[in-house]
């Protein structure tokens, strides 16, 4: 590809993200507004949260922090986490949201290879190793867990460990 080409790709990318990032902005500051004026000017430090919605799941994942800045406006609030959107701010908190095209980190694959189990995340992490050498597993059991094996929820990622490790 020729440099110019990569270079006016580059430029559409950035030039519709920006648009759409724009409109986006417009919709939340003017939600966000409302919410200041009843609300007055952000002064003491409020709780950020953190909403991503992961797509390839459905699922949402939450976590929380202490502001540790002030923020004199909603643009600053944007300007400080460009990447995610303010769905609302209160006094006691300022909630950020966004979506991610992956599995919450509840999803994983187990498969064997060799005489090691490995448990991954959805989205490749290895997560766990378990050594089967000190098992007796039959022919089956050991064709299935090559195939591997999807684990949904912590509880059923807990109930496969202890299957191989007790
Ligand atoms: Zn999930």
């Amino acid at each position: 590809m020729k440099r110019s080409q990569i270079i006016l790709i580059f430029l559409s990318v950035f030039l519709v993200g920006g648009i759409s990032g724009g409109l986006l902005g417009t919709f939340v500051f003017s939600d966000a507004k409302n919410a200041n004026s009843q609300t007055k000017i952000i002064e003491e430090p409020r709780i950020l949260e953190f909403v991503t919605t992961h797509t390839l799941c459905g699922h949402t994942s939450t976590y929380t922090e202490p502001q540790k800045q002030i923020f004199e406006s909603t643009e600053q609030i944007q300007s400080t986490f460009p990447e995610w959107i303010i769905r609302r701010v209160t006094d006691e908190k300022i909630t950020l949201e966004r979506e991610t095209a992956d599995y919450c980190e509840y999803h994983y694959f187990a498969y064997l290879s060799g005489n090691t189990i490995f448990i991954e995340t959805r989205n490749g992490d290895v997560k766990k190793e378990i050594d089967i050498s000190a098992l007796s597993i039959t022919d089956q059991e050991r064709q299935s867990l090559t195939d591997g094996l999807y684990l949904n929820g912590q509880d059923a990622l807990t109930a496969f460990i202890e299957d191989f490790t007790s």
